[in-house]
């Protein structure tokens, strides 16, 4: 895909992203990988008003090439490329259920969300918290790089989403997938929950390998 196409994507999901309440003020960020860099939404932007032309380029080490000055979290997209080769682009998100059980304590802070559904194992499988950081301290981005080795869609701590995908489309689904989920979560708590057993999901893992 050009990165013509590419910009007017970031445009176009961002768009969709704020306009479902899925994004609010200029939280949240977008990112797509080109073959010498990497498109990053700027610092500061709403996603619901992004102007193709402004979007930062950067080069594969991170440097500011051309468009407004990058996200300040571009440091966690960087380290998510770098350890997963197959990402195409990842979304980033404070959106309102993911954010929630972000800041739930957790017994098993390796997996964070139950196997509710299969369409939710198929697309994020197990998920990690990364534990909680100041913005903008490096030692976040390390955090992520090392749940990221295994895991397409990480939870950062009272903070949100970082999830990964084979294309901008696939990101945005995965991540809508997630806050779904988290959603569902949070409204069968205290209910007498049956969420799909170990078979069922070695079942789908078998099926739907990511
Ligand atoms: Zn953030």
């Amino acid at each position: 895909m050009s990165e013509t196409r590419l910009r007017e994507q970031l445009v176009m999901f961002g768009e969709s992203l704020y306009a479902r309440g899925y994004a609010h003020g200029s939280s949240g960020n977008l990112s797509v990988r080109l073959a010498d860099g990497l498109l990053v939404t700027p610092t500061n932007s709403c996603l619901g008003r992004l102007d193709p032309a402004r979007i930062a380029k950067l080069d594969k080490a991170g440097n500011h090439l051309s468009g407004d000055k990058p996200s300040k979290e571009g440091f966690l997209h960087l380290a998510m490329y770098e350890e997963r080769e197959r990402a195409r682009a990842i979304v980033h998100l404070h959106c309102t259920h993911c954010v929630a059980v972000s800041c739930l304590r957790h017994a098993d802070p390796a997996n964070v969300l139950p196997p509710l559904t299969a369409y939710y194992v198929m697309r994020i499988g197990r998920l990690p918290l990364v534990p909680y950081f100041r913005p903008g301290d490096r030692a976040l981005a390390e955090a992520v790089r090392e749940k990221a080795r295994k895991h397409q869609a990480v939870l950062l701590a009272n903070h949100g989403p970082v999830v990964a995908g084979k294309s901008l489309e696939d990101a945005v689904y995965n991540a809508e997938e997630m806050e779904e989920t988290a959603k569902l979560h949070l409204l069968l708590t205290g209910r007498d929950t049956r969420a799909l057993d170990a078979a069922q999901v070695a079942d789908l893992e078998a099926h739907f390998p990511s």
